[in-house]
């Protein structure tokens, strides 16, 4: 758990993330313009959420920070470093210390491999591990993740979804990462299953002083983990606050709206609460709206907001938005 003194492990500064569009002979004439300059710092120890609808640039923008994907512009900062535009050796440091666990732990997960290969692949980047270490290494992190040693045997397509999600956390933590990017790791499980995988994502967390980057697509999924959520629309980043405020006290209408959509359990609250449904399909990231990008579909909008991009700023303590009306 963090608080908002705490040191700054990983860093955006106006991070970008363009992808080009071929047209029909191959040439490039658009781009997606899918993260548009995203700052925000997350502290050591925490756990910030990131949530959006499919689409919104929230995955990208993840797999921008940890260098999977090459930014477009901006810098990325990692424990005050600028990493940016490491290569090589240097950018292989890095890569261990920042980890993915990805969504659908099947088609992460080499189905040609059995456990043990799967393991020893990022293990084998320490290059100095003998068989033995390694597989000390391989029994210890099967056992952290809930699994036992003679699964080591096994292949990715004996295993239910969740223990295959365990392998894709093992895997993870095998080369002994301080910031892990979750890339929505319990959206393709079982409701059943996946208080099990937060949880011990939790556990983990608390074991090994992990930080954690969560994207989901519904902001029910990251109330429990998050010390810190962040709402993104279209690429950027519209409101930021700790987790219990932004529940208790959402400013932007696009937050209100995704809160609204959380079924509510008690029948009577139900009827009474008012769900706010969002308009329309999400723009295509290809035709961004002028002003603030959410105007099309915002109940609230005013003919200002089509024309100038609202600021985003700090409007109390660590609760961050962006929106005209606020
Ligand atoms: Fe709605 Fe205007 Fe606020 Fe955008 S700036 S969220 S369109 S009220």
């Amino acid at each position: 758990m963090s608080n908002h003194n705490s040191e700054i492990l990983v860093e955006a500064q106006e991070l970008q993330k363009y992808f080009p569009v071929k047209n029909f002979f191959g040439k490039s004439k658009q781009e997606v313009r899918a993260v548009d300059k995203i700052s925000l710092s997350i502290r050591k120890g925490e756990t910030f959420g990131l949530v959006g609808e499919s689409g919104c640039g929230k995955s990208t923008f993840g797999r921008t920070l940890i260098r999977m994907y090459e930014p477009t512009g901006g810098n990325i900062l990692y424990n005050g470093t600028d990493i940016t535009t490491l290569k090589g050796k240097q950018l292989n440091a890095y890569r261990t210390k920042m980890q993915i666990i990805f969504q659908d732990p099947y088609s992460a997960l080499d189905p040609h491999h059995n456990v043990r290969e799967i393991i020893s692949e990022p293990l084998s980047l320490e290059g100095n591990l003998s068989s033995s270490e390694m597989e000390e290494r391989i029994v210890s992190l099967l056992k952290t993740v809930g699994m036992k040693p003679d699964d080591m045997e096994k292949y990715a397509y004996e295993f239910s979804g969740g223990q295959r999600q365990r392998i894709g956390i093992a895997r993870a933590l095998a080369v002994r990462p301080e910031f892990v990017l979750c890339d929505e790791p319990i959206s393709a499980l079982d409701v059943s299953i996946q208080a099990q995988v937060v949880n011990m994502l939790e556990d983990l967390q608390a074991e090994f002083g992990l930080t954690y980057l969560f994207v989901a697509h519904d902001l029910s999924m990251v109330r429990h983990i998050s010390d810190r959520i962040g709402v993104m629309y279209l690429g950027k980043i519209v409101e930021i606050a700790d987790s219990d405020e932004l529940y208790d006290n959402p400013l932007h209408p696009y937050t209100k709206a995704l809160l609204s959509a959380i079924p509510i359990a008690d029948p009577k609250t139900a009827r009474i609460a008012k769900r706010q449904i969002i308009k329309g399909d999400l723009p295509s990231p290809l035709n961004i709206p002028s002003g603030c990008r959410f105007h099309t579909r915002c109940p609230y909008a005013k003919p200002e907001c089509a024309m100038t991009e609202p600021e985003f700023r700090e409007v109390s303590d660590g609760h961050f938005v962006a929106c005209h009306i606020v």
